[in-house]
């Protein structure tokens, strides 16, 4: 089936940190339906460049699947990315912006009996807090959830106010952030110094059976995940699923 592109409206921008921008898109109220799972991206053609293919970039829905017509991206600005770019020094409310979509499949598991743990960097939360919110608002599983997010500094945190209080609400949630550049020892029961591998590595050391681990984010980080998960850690292949941004 042809895609089916999509003219939507940037409605609304906000800094959630120095490097992250939060994006929403609206579409009018003629446009087909747009729905979507929790975890699925879009791909906007942007006019950066002559070919179709320099011109796509991918970005996951960072909002619930709610039914409603707008979603909200997130975006990190990368220093001489031509997308990046474009998104952090171009746009306004009311530019106009074509993507087409959902597509992808990383998305939960029909039957959540498993438990989840969630593993990303950065921008690679966006479908996680996707998947959580759409959890929250629907049926919150009986299994554990564990998100582990792995960045620099407090303020990279994204969404750290609403993970904290979903951690407050859903007692089988678990939140935990890995900071690199930050004191020896948090004062926060949820932060912890280090990469964040250091985050599930210990934890998570008996390889049991009904464990399902979601990545994602960048090479570096997914690479690294896997190669300790499944060779270090003896975890099957199945029980490792990601989202490979770049
Ligand atoms: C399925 C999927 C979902 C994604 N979801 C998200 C998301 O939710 N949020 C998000 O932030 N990203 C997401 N990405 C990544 C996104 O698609 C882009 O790859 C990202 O925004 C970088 O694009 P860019 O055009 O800015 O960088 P590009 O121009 O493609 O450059 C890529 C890299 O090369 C470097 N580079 C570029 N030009 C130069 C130069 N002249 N000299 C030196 N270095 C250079 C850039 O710094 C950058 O690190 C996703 C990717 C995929 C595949």
């Amino acid at each position: 089936m042809p895609a089916i592109w999509y003219t939507a409206l940037i409605n609304r921008i906000e800094s959630a940190t120095p490097r992250v921008r939060r994006i929403w898109l609206t579409l009018p109220e003629d446009a087909p339906d747009f729905s979507f799972q929790a975890g699925q991206f879009v791909t906007m053609d942007l006019p950066i460049g002559e070919k179709r293919l320099q011109r796509w970039r991918s970005y996951s829905i960072a909002s619930a699947p709610d039914g409603g017509r707008e979603i909200e991206l997130c975006i990190v600005h990368m220093p001489g990315g031509l997308a990046s770019e474009y998104l952090f020094t171009r746009i306004e409310v009311g530019t106009v912006i074509k993507f087409k979509g959902p597509d992808g499949a990383f998305v939960l598991p029909e039957k959540i009996d498993q438990d989840l743990i969630m593993v990303c960097t950065g921008t690679g939360v966006a479908p996680f807090r996707s998947m959580l919110l759409n959890l929250d608002q629907g049926n919150w599983p009986d299994r554990n959830i564990h998100l582990i997010y792995g960045s620099r500094t407090r303020e990279d945190l994204l969404y750290a106010e609403e993970f904290l209080d979903l951690t407050a609400r859903r007692p089988n949630f678990q939140y935990t952030a890995t900071l690199s550049r930050i004191e020896e020892h948090p004062k926060e029961p949820w932060i912890k110094k280090g990469y964040v591998h250091s985050g599930y590595e210990e934890l998570y050391s008996e390889p049991v059976a009904d464990r399902k681990f979601l990545l994602c984010g960048w090479t570096n980080m997914i690479d690294t995940a896997v190669e300790k998960l499944l060779v270090g850690m003896g975890y099957r292949r199945d029980q490792v699923g990601y989202e490979l941004y770049g």
